[in-house]
């Protein structure tokens, strides 16, 4: 199976324009529609021993990060700032298939907010008005921040191996609340015992992952308001088992995952989100 990247210099494909948040989100729920189907074209080739068809993916300089012409920096105008987390299987940029240019990207373990993290955003906010039409916080099944969070949690006693480590306690700390948020609602719906549930621990770790996003979402969106007001803020999960974005487990019963859900804003629609993704969890 043959994946080609193919650049005709005499027939450019032009930069995309965005006019609102609608548009940026359907365009990166697109791009991750096409990376889950090219994903599960060479799942299918992997596993069968038939001829496939090649599959040509049409790249410019300007989708490369370079401009046409030598020597001319492109102007720099993302229409989307995403917060993601570190983790090295979630390269943003490849599993929502975005050119260079298209998102302004901030990476740290866990996706937390922490104070560079937020300059970096502010700035973003600020100075690419023009262009940015909306932010986006995206968590990831597996990962490993929320899992030490969870893992602190249930055993404080293991807590000593991240005390002496300032920086690694601190990016803890930040996810620490949002787990016991994410018991709270695995007690509330599913009942007192969930603690001795046989899967009690990736129950939690699943749902905090889902609510950290969100929790971080609101937090976000209070940050960004302050400086442009019609910004909205929504938040999604990319489930790194099946190469697809959406913000609440996966549903067998749901013909169009949701990619994207606006940031919870009271106490009222962090109920919400927690009640679907409990109830979506103890589903399977
Ligand atoms: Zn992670």
């Amino acid at each position: 199976m043959d994946i080609i990247y193919r650049v005709d210099p005499h027939a450019p494909l032009a930069t995309p324009q965005i006019h609102s948040a609608e548009e940026a989100l359907k365009k990166l729920a697109d791009g991750n529609a096409r990376f889950h189907s090219l994903v599960c074209k060479v799942q299918g080739a992997a596993a069968s021993s038939d001829k496939h068809p090649e599959v040509i993916i049409p790249v410019t300089p300007i989708s490369l990060g370079v401009p046409f012409v030598s020597g001319v920096a492109p102007s720099h105008n993302p229409y989307a700032l995403i917060l993601g987390c570190s983790d090295a299987r979630v390269p943003l940029e490849s599993v929502l298939d975005c050119a260079a240019n298209e998102v302004f990207v901030v990476r740290v373990a866990g996706n937390v907010l922490g104070v560079e993290c937020l300059g970096s955003i502010d700035y973003a906010v600020c100075n690419l008005k023009s262009s940015l039409r909306t932010v986006i916080v995206m968590g990831h099944t597996g990962c490993g921040a929320v899992s030490a969070a969870v893992d602190i949690y249930l055993t404080p006693s293991d807590f000593p191996g991240i005390a002496f480590s300032h920086a690694l306690r601190s990016l803890v700390d930040r996810i620490l609340l949002t787990v016991r948020g994410a018991d709270r609602a695995l007690k509330r719906i599913v009942g007192d015992d969930v603690s001795s549930h046989p899967n009690y621990r990736q129950l939690l770790i699943d749902t905090a992952i889902y609510m950290n996003a969100a929790v971080t979402a609101h937090d976000l969106q209070r940050e960004v308001r302050s400086i442009c007001e019609d910004m909205n803020v929504v938040y999604s999960v990319y489930d790194v088992a099946h190469a697809q974005i959406t913000a609440y487990p996966f549903d067998r019963e749901e013909a169009q995952p949701l990619a994207f859900a606006p940031a919870p804003l009271n106490a009222e629609d962090f109920h919400s989100v927690a009640s679907t993704v409990v109830s979506r969890l103890i589903k399977d």
